[in-house]
């Protein structure tokens, strides 16, 4: 009975510590974040990069040490406490990425709507939205009125 009710605060206690632990470290490391620069998309590209590296990647591979050095360099950017610096290389990469925005853009709704196919007209890049399994139809983009074939 007795040392029941000792080891149940002893682990009161324990839980009180970590509770503490936490709200301690948070704050270190809010404290560490203040002033530096953070994520943003460039970071986000970088590490989706580091991990398809690294389960595509063979251990100890050339590919294998591109990714970590991806995943090194995402994180002294985040830490980085030169933003205007930091700023501009994702400027930079968001000016390198517009052009393929629409494909992305397609490819993800592709993904998740299985009801509709997602194409991208091939004059004015436009996303155009179709019913899917309707075999091979043409499609007249609504904005710039260009015909083309595709399977949906
Ligand atoms: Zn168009």
């Amino acid at each position: 009975m007795m040392k029941n009710l000792i080891s149940h605060n002893r682990n009161k206690i324990i839980s009180y510590y970590i509770i503490i632990i936490e709200v301690f470290m948070k704050e270190k490391l809010y404290r560490f974040m203040y002033g530096r620069y953070g994520n943003d998309a460039l970071n986000i590209c970088l590490l989706v990069l580091y991990v398809l590296l690294s389960l595509l990647s063979k251990r100890n591979s050339i590919v294998s040490y591109v990714g970590f050095g991806l995943f090194i360099f995402a994180l002294y950017r985040s830490m980085s406490k030169n933003i205007y610096k930091r700023r501009h290389e994702n400027e930079m990469f968001l000016n390198l990425v517009k052009p393929f925005k629409p494909y992305i853009n397609a490819t993800k709704r592709n993904l998740t709507d299985k009801q509709r196919k997602y194409f991208v007209c091939p004059s004015c890049k436009q996303v155009i939205r179709v019913p899917r399994h309707r075999g091979r139809i043409e499609i007249s983009c609504p904005t710039c009125r260009t015909h083309f074939e595709r399977k949906s």
